[in-house]
């Protein structure tokens, strides 16, 4: 008979972490729960942190439950400023920065991820940000607010965002960003294009296919010779996952931690979830890690489930969002290395984008058609096969590839 589980550790008390230690009550477990997370904060929603908090200054943090409900009402023992540096997996067993030692019977990895720093700005004087936490956030808001020239590194959703919330406050920002174009590895070429238009309409300045190289206090140099003033550089390059106790338990890293669709790792009893996660995607036809909020919340539950005995596998296509001024861009699945059908008008600023690999629907990016993007998701996760002279058609309702 499987010994009974009796302590449940959770290193992470980000999205994924919270949602873990939630799902584990509600599917009944009553053991122990642990969670040990680095920051000073209960469990918070990251979304916020690039979109409402960085618009208005009245915006607070968005915690998943208020501190005192994790032990009061969830019984759940919630230690925040305790990062979880190493682990043995016979003794079963993780330590925390301060020295406490936590056994479990079976552990959730969900220590996420952090910001790719850019090396070449180390030591020049000038003020770097990056973008990850709730610190950060009020940080580049107060940033923002005293009309900064701002040099913004990466064109991706957290450079954009902060694009945004910078120019709208009046800063002068220019973006650099290494590919040819905005977004190039989620959006097709039409849809980085709008993106970039939208940014040069509110006085937003680009650099492509450039880096910096270097900084003084006045500016940064860019790897095409040319210098930007600048106040202070924010750096969107990217995220890697936190090198954990994942390593000490065991565990290589593979750009990831390696999980089955039950969220298992190699390791016995040690399950993984969020942004760390390497797991299977049917769009991409590979292992990658889903950096968004959906999956932090539901991979996290799903996982949650499967450490107490049941068999959930988790297929969910990736999801997430952006907003930037007035264009809400949703991307589902994968968007690369396929065919693409554009439905709607692309000059009304509503349409969808369709991913298609043979008779696969691959990936779906919606302009400001939510309604749309929410059947595309489902059609996604079917694995429906409507035809592509369907898709082509704007009379052509998706709920009948649900059929
Ligand atoms: P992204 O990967 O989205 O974008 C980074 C961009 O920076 C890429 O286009 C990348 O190009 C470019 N880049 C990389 N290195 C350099 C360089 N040295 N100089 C100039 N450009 C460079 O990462 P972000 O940092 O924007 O986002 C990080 C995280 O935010 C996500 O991974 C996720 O965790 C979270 N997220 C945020 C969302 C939102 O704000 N709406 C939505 C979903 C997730 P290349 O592709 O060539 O590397």
């Amino acid at each position: 008979m499987a010994a009974p589980i009796e302590n449940i550790v959770i290193a992470g008390a980000g999205q994924a972490g919270g949602r873990a230690a939630e799902a584990l009550r509600a599917r009944g477990f009553q053991g122990a729960i642990t969670v040990l997370g680095e920051e000073a904060h209960p469990p918070y929603e990251r979304p916020q942190l690039s979109k409402a908090m960085l618009h208005s200054p009245d915006a607070s943090v968005t915690y998943i439950k208020q501190a005192r409900d994790w032990s009061d009402v969830l019984n759940v023992r919630l230690e925040t400023g305790a990062a979880v540096i190493d682990g043995d997996a016979d003794r079963r067993t993780v330590t925390t920065a301060d020295g406490r030692c936590f056994i479990f019977d079976r552990l959730l990895i969900a220590t996420g991820t952090r910001p790719r720093k850019l090396a070449a700005l180390e030591g020049s004087g000038i003020e770097i940000q990056y973008l990850r936490n709730v610190e950060d956030a009020l940080r580049f808001r107060r940033s923002v607010q005293h009309r900064s020239r701002i040099v913004i590194v990466g064109g991706g959703v957290i450079g954009l965002e902060a694009a945004c919330a910078a120019a709208r406050n009046g800063c002068r920002v220019t973006v650099i960003e290494n590919e040819t174009r905005l977004l190039a590895r989620a959006f097709p070429p039409l849809v980085s294009d709008l993106v970039a238009a939208k940014h040069r309409s509110h006085g937003v300045a680009f650099v492509f296919g450039a880096t910096v190289t270097g900084a003084t206090l006045a500016g940064v140099q860019l790897s095409n010779g040319e210098t930007i003033e600048a106040d202070l550089v924010l750096v969107g390059i990217g995220v890697e996952p936190v090198p954990t106790v994942a390593e000490r338990l065991g565990l290589p890293s593979q750009g990831g931690i390696a999980v089955d669709a039950c969220g298992r790792t190699e390791a016995s009893d040690v399950f993984c979830a969020g942004d760390a996660a390497l797991q299977w995607s049917r769009c991409h036809g590979r292992a990658i890690r889903v950096e968004t909020w959906a999956n932090a919340q539901n991979q996290a539950i799903s996982v949650a489930t499967n450490m107490i005995g049941e068999t959930k596998a988790y297929n969910d296509p990736p999801w997430f969002w952006t907003d930037q001024y007035d264009l809400n861009i949703q991307v589902a699945g994968d968007m690369l290395d396929s065919d693409h059908i554009v439905r709607g008008d692309e000059r009304s600023g509503k349409f969808s984008v369709i991913a298609m690999r043979g008779s696969d629907v691959v990936g779906a990016l919606s302009v400001n058609v939510a309604k749309e993007m929410a059947m595309l998701r489902r059609v996604i996760a079917a694995n429906a096969r409507p035809s592509r002279a369907d898709l082509e058609s704007p009379a052509y309702d998706l709920r009948a590839a649900l059929k």
